[in-house]
């Protein structure tokens, strides 16, 4: 149930296309086909792209997604968007936010203030709504028309799959189609079509607390962040959450009592009645406007397996996590960029078919790391018995006195998911800090000094697309050998990227350099002369080591992408 007051957002229409036909179905074949243009699946083609490998997303509505859905993006999907090209949009539209502030009844019992990490690019987190963050994506594949095409008003009825690929039957204003796809991903979010046509079903848990989400417009000084009312009197017996959008843009965000008819509740007199009482509640006297309303259901569910043959699933049409900690949106973001070049190295032949398989068991730990955290979140804002329900309220009771307590309400916003038991994680030396096999590298600023990009960068801004070696010189510098094994791998397939990293600008550099003035990159990475780390092109730490062993590199690479070294080496030489 939706109810829209006023123009959510400076829509654009987007007109539907037939492709040439030949007896019903389109001539040609596609490398990949992507079912679904939400952000998950528009993400998908831009990573696919940024590979070089060509796709199509077939896309049912005829615009990016209609009201408030989600609201937020990590500094992980910042990242993610910074190698996608399309970070600076939304950082200039999102909104940073670092605190948060819970409440029993009105009164105060836990301010979160998230830690800063002064040397990452970006903050923890941005609020952003759903629909400029899939405009921006259909702006920046605009950029790619050799690459991406995006079929809008295209709605896949239809789905035969076998071990070569898929046919597709897609259904458009102008007439109907069948298309033939080597690879077909599933990102058609929760009601996906493809996961039916499948016969797969989700397992795992459906809540029963309904939610209101209700956005207005109001000019209010209060700084941005999160708020949460336990049992508040505009809300007894239930919770409310309040957070900050640009464009004085507010969103509520608040439970129905169980005992409440949803169909009367959701009536906008009721909602805006809610919303006046609880403004008054905190004293707020701007004037506002309503824009959005609509209702939801949280859900911790997950196919056991996200690969079929030729047929990938990710982001909504592969899980459902409860949005609690800004968990939807951003956990499919990650599917995206776990998976696209996985499939690009694989159409590319630079990897085995199986690496795939890969994407499969990694994103789904990460399902599961999210759907614990996220249902801890649930289950405090909505407790799923008897006994819990008075723990929460002794929690929220003793929270004022007792400091220990307060711990027990922090909300935990989503963070990068480490894959610390990932096959791909490579044998590695054991360190006493710094990002483990399966962990993501953490920020730093950096100076580059090669390859052409010559000033400021960040550290994780460098690391993707292609596997990347981080090697740190011994104090005499690298010898002859070592540069030449590491100038071959860069000329390898798949190919690499090499960055030796200095202290100070390296006279007559014979490889690429990044300058660590200030001794972060290797603080962080607990780096010492003479060891390399290497990053797997989705930013994971695929191995890390003691020493300079480039044909140990060579063993890791060719072990993550299923290929046996001595290829790897046939295709460098
Ligand atoms: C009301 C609401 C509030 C939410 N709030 C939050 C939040 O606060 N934080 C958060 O992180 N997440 C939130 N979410 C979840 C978030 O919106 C999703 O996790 C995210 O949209 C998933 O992206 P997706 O691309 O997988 O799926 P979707 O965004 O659902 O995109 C699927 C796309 O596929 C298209 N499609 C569907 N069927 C077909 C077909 N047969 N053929 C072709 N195309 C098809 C659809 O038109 C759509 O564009 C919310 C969701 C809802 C519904």
């Amino acid at each position: 149930m939706t109810i829209a007051f006023a123009s959510y957002f400076d829509y654009t229409r987007y007109e539907p296309v037939l492709p040439p036909l030949a007896a019903g179905a389109e001539t040609g074949r596609h490398a990949v086909a992507i079912v679904g243009g939400g952000p998950i699946g528009l993400a998908l083609a831009l990573g696919l792209a940024r590979q070089g490998v060509r796709s199509v997303v077939i896309e049912a509505d005829e615009s990016v997604c209609t009201g408030s859905r989600a609201g937020c993006v990590t500094r992980r999907t910042l990242e993610i968007f910074e190698q996608l090209g399309m970070a600076d949009p939304v950082m200039r539209q999102g909104l940073p936010w670092a605190e948060g502030w819970s409440y029993h009844r009105t009164r105060e019992v836990f301010h979160l203030q998230m830690p800063r990490d002064e040397l990452a690019r970006y903050p923890a987190l941005v609020n952003i709504q759903q629909c400029y963050v899939e405009q921006y994506l259909v702006e920046r594949i605009a950029q790619v028309p050799e690459l991406v095409e995006i079929r809008w008003q295209s709605r896949v009825t239809g789905l035969r799959s076998g071990g070569d690929g898929a046919e597709l039957d897609i259904e458009t204003p102008l007439g109907g189609y069948t298309l033939r796809s080597d690879w077909v991903v599933a990102c058609d979010g929760a009601k996906s079509e493809v996961r039916k046509a499948l016969g797969l079903r989700f397992a795992g848990t459906n809540y029963e607390a309904r939610y209101v989400i209700a956005d207005i417009r109001m000019k209010s000084a209060l700084p941005p962040g999160r708020r949460a009312w336990f049992n508040p009197p505009s809300n007894p017996g239930a919770t409310l959450l309040l957070h900050k959008h640009r464009n004085d843009l507010w969103r509520f965000d608040y439970q129905l009592r169980d005992d409440e008819d949803a169909e009367q509740a959701v009536r906008p007199e009721n909602v805006l009645a809610r919303i006046r009482s609880h403004l008054e509640l905190i004293g707020e006297t701007a004037p506002w406007s309503p824009v959005w309303i609509s209702m939801y259901k949280a859900s911790s569910l997950t196919l056991e397996r996200y690969r079929h043959e030729r047929v990938l699933l990710a982001g909504d049409a592969a899980h459902l996590v409860p949005i609690f900690g800004v968990r939807g949106m951003n956990s499919g973001i990650d599917d995206s960029h776990n998976l696209a070049w996985k499939l690009a190295f694989v159409i590319r032949g630079w990897a085995a078919e199986s690496l795939l398989d890969s994407y499969s068991e990694e994103r789904l730990f990460a399902t599961r790391e999210n759907m614990r955290h996220a249902s801890r979140s649930a289950e405090f804002m909505d407790p799923p018995s008897v006994a819990f329900k008075v723990m929460r309220e002794a929690v929220l009771a003793l929270a004022d006195d007792h400091l220990w307590v307060r711990s027990l309400i922090n909300p935990r916003q989503s963070t990068s998911i480490g894959l610390p038991d990932s096959p791909l994680n490579a044998p590695s030396d054991a360190f006493a800090a710094g990002p483990a096999p399966g962990d993501t590298f953490p920020d730093a600023p950096v100076t580059v000094v090669g390859e052409g990009r010559q000033g400021a960068a960040s550290l994780t801004g460098l690391l993707g697309g292609h596997f990347t070696v981080l090697v740190f010189p011994p104090a005499g510098g690298l010898d002859a050998a070592n540069v030449a094994q590491l100038s071959q791998l860069r000329q390898a397939t798949p190919p690499c990227a090499v960055w030796t990293v200095w202290a100070t600008a390296p006279a007559g550099a014979r490889l690429p350099a990044i300058v660590d003035t200030d001794g972060q990159v290797r603080a962080r990475l607990d780096a010492t002369d003479g060891c390399a780390y290497v990053a797997r092109p989705d930013g994971h730490v695929l191995g890390r080591w003691k020493s300079i062993d480039v044909e140990a590199i060579r063993r890791a690479i060719a072990a993550c992408c299923g290929l046996h070294a001595g290829l790897q080496q046939e295709a460098a030489a």
